[in-house]
């Protein structure tokens, strides 16, 4: 977990490397349903040009779906979701249906203005209509309304791991692996 741009997306692929897990980007599968232009995609992209989230339970079924895929069978990380109270909760029922645990959840942290001018590069260099400085300043405004209380959640759980995200970015793997090994 941790505001736009913080580097989820980059963590979770060199750990499912490392781990031989499964990588499951919310955003990415989102991304792909806008792409071949389906039901759920049409709708989606709505919400992400404007930097809204998408409905919960769109991102429910489209878990649902993921999870049940082999590739998961050894285990997953989920990057960018849940990001909703009603989605974490939503996840437990979709874990218990499988007899799956939650063992750890990580929230990566940084300077919010960093964050901004790492995301507008990476709206340039990827063309991503929702990286562009208005619609990244909404994005992050609904982390800290909508996703940051979850931290709170998990922490009453004893789930939650809080990860420095400044620093080179094999650093920040690795204080992740420790926390996770
Ligand atoms: P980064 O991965 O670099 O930290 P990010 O988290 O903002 O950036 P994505 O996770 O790719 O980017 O999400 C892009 C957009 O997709 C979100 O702004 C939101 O509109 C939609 N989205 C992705 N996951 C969810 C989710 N769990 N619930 C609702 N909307 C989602
Ligand atoms: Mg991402």
């Amino acid at each position: 977990m941790g505001p736009p741009g913080v580097g989820k997306g980059t963590q979770a692929k060199r750990i499912n490397h490392e781990l031989e897990i499964a990588h499951i980007s919310t955003g990415d599968l989102l991304r792909t349903e806008i792409r071949a232009k389906t039901d759920v995609g049409i709708i989606a992209k709505k919400f992400i040009d404007k930097g809204k989230l998408v409905p919960d339970e769109f991102l429910l079924d489209i878990v649902r779906d993921r999870l049940k895929k082999t590739d998961c069978d050894n285990g997953y990380i989920l990057d960018g979701f849940p990001r909703t109270l009603d989605q974490a909760i939503g996840f437990e029922i979709i874990m218990n249906e499988s007899d799956q645990v939650l063992d750890k959840v990580i929230s990566l942290s940084a300077d919010e203005d960093e964050l901004v001018d790492r995301l507008v590069k990476r709206g340039l260099e990827s063309g991503r209509s929702d990286d562009n400085s208005a619609v990244i300043r909404k994005r992050q405004k609904i982390y800290w309304e909508k996703t940051e209380p979850l931290l709170d959640f998990y922490n009453k759980k004893g789930l939650l791991k809080n990860i420095d995200g400044l620093g080179e970015i094999e650093e920040i793997t690795d204080r992740i692996l420790i926390t996770i090994k």
